[in-house]
């Protein structure tokens, strides 16, 4: 089985039902037409039939058969590289204040929408923590600390090494900032959930059913499939790393980069409890991130790095095995479950893009690896806008689309940008 294929992921195993979702079989007509069904589709189409509108989402294979179904889980209210400040000074006090409190409650909308719905997705709201792996580190660690605290976020700052240690079950880290409106959940069942959230609220979702052509129809859109077409008012681009030609320049303006991911099996009682005792997940600082999570039968759930894409899973079980002794020396030699890989839709600058891209076409997309919150509100942005919710006060600027020059170099390129993130890693 190709690291590609979902089935070859570890939340296949655990996850809730998948919801009867078959394709679009003919012609229909909708006030939202969604396209794509990850966390910002599926969000959409939820907040779209909640407020009472006709609302039909397209999906070319499955509810979360993209990032959505293979990620880690973490649930992440803080951007990947940029500080608060930072927002301030690229888009003006009100402007970036407003982004600021998007990014800091989007993991709360995330837990909300859970709890409101009864999604049974094994969701853990207590925290995310970014411990630093090198003592320079600290400084980053020490200023999103203090730029989140100034603004009111639940956030802690762990500074003893022993502390950090004992929180982690770790040894290799210098301290860390901790974020209680993180958390973690079961990715796949969380789309599941939302998809089954959305019929429930009146919600059309099609699976295999993959948007070929968007064209203007009077003032309105139509929306076409290989069985039949969708005639909507808005439509929703929400197809993130895996979008495709649908509009021209939005594929070129991200970069589509393949993360792996590894599940070991089930840890031993005594062992998983050392690790994240207090039921966080962990992302550290470094560039080519080191992350980790136990999901709920004990699997150490992490990401793996491999320079060269072909022949990745034999490098991945020796890489992986090297560094789970590095980071939780206690695990000894544990045999590794399951090796897979999905897509993550990379910005430049590593912040996530709205475009307005005609009158009443909407897009979102460009998480950079931090798409679960931020995808879901971006979802719900994109519904209140398209029902005529949200008139001014946008909580993100409205980019232009930005086709990167010579972007079928880029994604090759991407994966040598590895070696100098490892190289400024050691750095620190
Ligand atoms: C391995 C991995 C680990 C990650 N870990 C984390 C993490 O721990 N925390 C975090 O916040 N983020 C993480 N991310 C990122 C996060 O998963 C994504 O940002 C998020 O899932 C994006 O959701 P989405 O709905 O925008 O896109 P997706 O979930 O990728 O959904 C896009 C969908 O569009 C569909 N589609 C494409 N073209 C068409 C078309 N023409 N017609 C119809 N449908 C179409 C695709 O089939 C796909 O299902 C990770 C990503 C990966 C790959």
């Amino acid at each position: 089985m190709q690291t590609s294929d979902p089935r070859s992921c570890v939340w296949n195993a655990t996850a809730i039902a998948a919801p009867d979702t078959p394709p679009l079989p003919g012609d229909t007509e909708a006030d939202v037409c969604v396209i794509g069904g990850g966390f910002t589709g599926l969000s959409a189409a939820l907040h779209a039939a909640e407020a009472g509108v006709r609302t039909v989402l397209l999906e070319a294979a499955a509810p979360g058969f993209g990032a959505s179904g293979r990620n880690n889980g973490q649930v992440i209210p803080a951007y990947v590289r940029h500080n608060p400040d930072d927002i301030v000074a690229l888009y003006g006090p009100e402007l970036g204040e407003r982004m600021n409190a998007w990014v800091a409650g989007s993991a709360d909308l995330v837990f909300e929408l859970i709890r409101r719905h009864r999604i049974e997705c094994d969701a853990v709201q207590n925290g995310w923590l970014q411990p630093a792996h090198t003592l320079g580190r600290m400084r980053l660690v020490l200023n999103k600390y203090e730029q989140w605290m100034r603004r009111g976020a639940p956030v802690e700052l762990i500074e003893d090494r022993d502390e950090v240690a004992a929180m982690t079950g770790s040894p290799i880290y210098h301290g860390a900032w901790l974020h209680r409106a993180g958390g973690h959940i079961q990715p796949l069942s969380f789309a599941r959930g939302l998809a089954s959230a959305a019929m429930a609220a009146g919600a059309a979702v099609h699976a295999r059913s993959p948007a070929v052509e968007i064209r203007r129809n009077g003032d309105r859109w139509q929306v076409l499939t290989p069985r039949g077409a969708v005639l909507a008012d808005s439509v929703i681009l929400a197809t993130n790393a895996y979008t495709d030609r649908l509009w021209p320049g939005l594929r070129q303006s991200i970069v589509p980069v393949r993360s792996f991911h590894v599940s070991t099996v089930p840890l031993a009682d005594d062992v998983a409890r050392t690790i994240l005792p207090g039921g966080q997940g962990l992302s550290d600082t470094r560039q080519a991130l080191w992350a980790f999570r136990l999901d709920r039968c004990n699997r150490l759930v992490t990401t793996a790095t491999p320079l060269f894409t072909v022949g990745a899973r034999g490098v991945l079980r020796r890489s992986t095995a090297t560094r789970l002794r590095i980071a939780f020396p206690q695990i000894g030699d544990v045999a590794l479950e399951c090796i897979w890989d999905g897509k993550v839709a990379m910005t430049v600058d590593r912040l996530p893009r709205y475009h307005e891209l005609a009158p009443a076409l909407y897009a979102g997309l460009g998480y950079s690896g931090r798409g679960i919150a931020i995808g879901t509100a971006m979802g719900k942005l994109m519904a209140e806008r398209a029902i005529g919710r949200l008139n001014e006060e946008l909580p993100v600027p409205v980019s232009p689309v930005q086709a990167l020059p010579m972007h079928d170099l880029l994604v090759p390129l991407s994966r040598t940008m590895v070696l100098f993130y490892r190289w400024k890693d050691a750095r620190g």
